[in-house]
């Protein structure tokens, strides 16, 4: 099944959106219009998005850096709502440089979200109006913003795929075991997690975790299993060719 749509090719890099973004996106535009007019509406959706995407590019363009030092280049990008799963043309030379290229994403969101404490004020305010999470206004525009990174920094932590923490846990599982066991164990604490998030989501009547729940098992295999270099004979290793073209650091 297609489950992400080619949006572009930027420097031979092809980028393309997963269907959880395009979900998250009209839902954006159906909260903003159920809080506010048609004209406010359609244009506070609007800037909210274009901060949600401008925040999950400068997470990527954080993975990407990381990876250039450590001499990588991807060659394809979904975007998911929690930032990109980048596909890489080679593989890291090192576990720990893997760790540190997924590490980067979610540090530029922290980053930001700690820096823009200094232009919000007063800041407790904010918290405490219900009305300030998920509908954006001119008011609480900054808030948003460091809202939306702090949640891309938090949720992509979490060690269950597609997010950066359950690439991490793929890595340091990679450190004793070949590349395909790894992920087959992640994904499988990946659906773990997913079904806990979605039962304690119905236990305590809370909406957005058991969306998140089912983000996590819709998008698990956006994750792609990479053979390691060291288990394969030479014969497995043509016939593992194309997989290894679409490899690691996603
Ligand atoms: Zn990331």
């Amino acid at each position: 099944m297609k489950t992400s749509f080619s949006i572009s090719r930027f420097g031979g890099i092809n980028i393309s959106i997963h269907w959880t973004f395009i979900v998250l996106a009209i839902w954006i535009f159906l909260v903003n219009f159920s809080n506010a007019s048609v004209i406010s509406g359609l244009i506070w959706s609007a800037v909210l998005l274009i901060t949600l995407f401008a925040s999950i590019l400068v997470h990527e363009l954080a993975h990407l850096v990381a990876a250039n030092y450590f001499g990588l280049y991807p060659s394809a990008i979904v975007i998911l709502p929690i930032g990109g799963v980048a596909s890489m043309t080679s593989k890291a030379r090192s576990h720990w440089h893997e760790f540190f290229i997924l590490l980067a994403g979610p540090l530029a969101n922290l980053v930001i979200a700690c820096l823009l404490i200094f232009f919000i004020h007063p800041y407790q305010a904010y918290w405490n109006e219900s009305e300030n999470i998920g509908v954006v206004n001119a008011e609480n525009f900054l808030f948003q913003l460091q809202v939306i990174n702090l949640s891309l920094a938090i949720l992509n932590l979490i060690p269950a795929f597609p997010m950066d923490g359950g690439r991490m846990v793929r890595t340091v599982l990679s450190i004793k075991m070949n590349a395909v066991n790894a992920t087959s164990i992640e994904k499988l604490i990946s659906t773990f997690i997913a079904f806990a998030l979605i039962i304690s989501g119905i236990f305590v009547v809370n909406f957005y975790i058991i969306v998140f729940g089912l983000f996590v098992l819709a998008t698990i295999n956006a994750v792609k299993a990479f053979p390691s270099e060291n288990m394969q004979s030479q014969t497995k290793r043509r016939k593992y060719k194309s997989f290894q073209r679409a490899n690691v650091i996603e």
